[in-house]
């Protein structure tokens, strides 16, 4: 996920794209970068770490001139967030810029063969080796640039909106999209291109929203053409853009929580892109390849972690022992670091965080490395410190998780796990090819039951007023379900303020079933599992005690209505990804009880998005 803008008109193009960027900052701000053709004809390329405040810092002196330019702000997914790897990405004789959103799952393959060809590249990200291959395209086939970028995008397997310049040719700038949006803006006699609206609603209202496999050429003086991926002309849908800038950076949500909670089906797509083969059967993680000995090897795996990231590690510990057979186990990275624990060579350390930047997670790592631990991390901030510090790892890619309150993090994080435990099983031959191919092929079908768990949205904003005023609440779960019990019950205590305790169902007998009376709001997550009926009895028990019971449930399961209050139907899956399932309308129930309450949901008191502190 990252930010990109473009113009070409009579203005200078340079205030427009920094203007731009700030606005598109929230997609991603780990780097930025400008490309402009100058009056002289010359193409500069500038870019910075960190945010566009440095990028403007480092353009004070320099010649920013010129009424055609890209820019970009990244989310880096491939090569580490710096000035070396920030977009634009020059092509090797400097002809062309490029500036790309997504990511090139075959990178690694065409870039090989045109370091073959002797084509010298200056990053390691996906995204050069794009120009790269239109240029080698175009010189070696008399191509001009539109055909040489239909050509390359031909070749390329992922995800992409981009645009490319070329300094030969000062007065057009191509474009193209594969599942990462891209508008063009038409004002008089100027075009825009950003990957929202929102850069370009100061200058005209009149936009094209770019579809999949669209290809545009934007010329001066000329209509915009839009051509599908062979060249066959599309009609113009112009459309009138009507919203404020806030809807816009939150995509028209109220709120960037509800946003990723949306987000969450194409974030796992992301997620699992270049790693799940297209087929569905099979799964691939470079830190396996190369790493497979210590993995594999392990005799124990310890992971540490903190608030959701704990609780994801919660579901990876049971992924791990049942697919794997290798002893797991899961702790704070707060209380691991300071208790003097056992670790040894043998061990494989898993550390989990959104940011990578966990103080206490961090610490953890350190402790177990200098007992010789082999470190494995699973981050979503790319180049962060906790990616540096590990061995090897593996990104969630949900891009920037701007909540205070985890969401697509979470299941990102859960949906690593399952990769790695799967990826694992499999070479360890822990579990047969045709249940390994079996559960890769329903992994990849979560994205599209999640968006069937976030069609109950509108009848969970109606349970949440029931719950509104609720001073305490409990959520119950068993096996993979437990975590989900205690991440839905965090979720509310983080936003809304009510008490709530997750807790294994049958465990409630040993104490908290006390507190049951009708005050209590009690959530159990009772999909049709090997402990539904167990689940079963634990509901009896709290109705007993005049508890008011909320039942996730498998879709068309009519026994279990009879007992609870309310229920909330769920797309059937296998049990252990029951979890990436059964968190939406927790995360749905939370957001919506927090809203009604008057709560500022994005910022939540006393709570930081990335505890650094420990
Ligand atoms: N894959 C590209 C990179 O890592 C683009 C990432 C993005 O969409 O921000 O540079």
């Amino acid at each position: 996920m990252c930010g990109i803008v473009g113009y070409i008109g009579a203005k200078q193009a340079y205030p427009i794209l920094i203007k731009g960027l700030r606005r598109l900052e929230y997609r991603g701000y780990d780097s930025a970068g400008v490309a402009m053709i100058s009056q002289r004809g010359a193409l500069n390329v500038y870019k910075t770490k960190g945010k566009v405040d440095n990028l403007t810092d480092y353009c004070t002196d320099k010649d920013v001139s010129g009424s055609i330019g890209i820019a970009h702000t990244r989310w880096a997914t491939h090569g580490e967030p710096s000035a070396r790897n920030a977009h634009p990405h020059y092509s090797q004789s400097h002809n062309l810029a490029i500036i790309h959103n997504g990511i090139i799952e075959n990178y690694a393959d065409i870039k090989a063969k045109l370091q073959e060809k002797g084509v010298a590249f200056a990053s390691d990200t996906d995204t050069e080796v794009l120009v790269q291959l239109v240029e080698y395209i175009m010189s070696n086939r008399s191509l001009t640039l539109l055909e040489a970028v239909q050509t390359a995008l031909f070749q390329v397997i992922g995800a992409y909106a981009i645009a490319i310049i070329d300094k030969r040719e000062p007065t057009q700038i191509i474009v193209a999209r594969k599942q990462s949006p891209l508008v063009v803006g038409i004002g008089e006699s100027e075009f825009f291109i950003a990957s929202d609206a929102s850069p370009i609603i100061d200058y005209t209202d009149k936009v094209v929203y770019l579809e999949d496999g669209n290809i545009a050429v934007i010329r001066l003086g000329e209509e915009l053409k839009v051509m599908g991926i062979h060249g066959e002309e599309q009609e113009l849908k112009v459309k009138k853009v009507d919203l404020n800038l806030g809807q816009i950076e939150k995509g028209g949500y109220e709120h960037f929580m509800l946003k990723e909670i949306f987000e969450q089906p194409e974030c796992l797509t992301n997620c699992m892109r270049g790693r799940i083969n297209v087929e569905g059967n099979q799964v691939t993680l470079s830190a396996l390849i190369d790493h497979h000995q210590q993995l594999l090897g392990a005799k124990r795996i310890v992971i540490v972690a903190c608030g959701t990231s704990w609780h994801a590690g919660l579901i990876g510990k049971q992924l791990i022992e049942s697919l794997c057979r290798i002893p797991c186990e899961v702790e704070y990275a707060s209380e691991f670091r300071y208790r003097n624990p056992v670790v040894s060579k043998d061990d494989v350390v898993i550390a989990i965080s959104q940011s990578g930047e966990t103080a206490d997670t961090l610490a953890a790592i350190q402790l177990a490395k200098e007992q010789g631990a082999f470190i494995y991390g699973i981050c979503n901030a790319i180049g962060s410190s906790i990616p540096r510090a590990t061995d090897t790892g593996t990104y969630i890619h949900v891009g920037p998780e701007i909540g205070v309150a985890s969401t697509k993090a979470f299941t990102g994080q859960v949906t690593v796990l399952s990769m790695l435990a799967l990826c694992m099983a499999n070479k360890l031959g822990t579990i047969s090819i045709e249940r390994y191919r079996q559960m890769v092929s329903e992994l990849t079908c979560i994205p599209k039951k999640m968006e069937q768990a976030l069609q109950a949205n509108e009848e969970i904003k109606h349970l949440a007023r029931i719950f509104t005023y609720a001073k305490n609440c409990l959520y119950l779960g068993r096996g993979y379900n437990y975590p989900v019990a205690l991440e839905g019950a965090l979720k509310l205590k983080e936003i809304s303020y009510i008490h709530a305790e997750g807790y294994p169902a049958a465990e409630m007998k040993h104490g908290p079933i006390a507190l049951i009376d009708s005050e209590m709001p009690v959530f159990v997550i009772a999909t049709r599992d090997r402990l539904y009926e167990k689940v079963i009895s634990n509901i009896q028990e709290v109705r007993a005690r005049g508890g008011r019971v909320t039942a996730l449930i498998t879709e068309g399961d009519e026994q279990i209505k009879q007992y609870a209050d309310h229920v909330i139907e769920l797309p059937d899956t296998l049990e252990c990804f029951q979890p990436l399932i059964a968190s939406i309308p927790l995360q749905l129930l939370a957001y919506h009880i927090a809203v009604c309450k008057g709560k500022d949901v994005d910022r939540p008191r006393n709570l930081a998005k990335s505890v650094t502190v420990e």
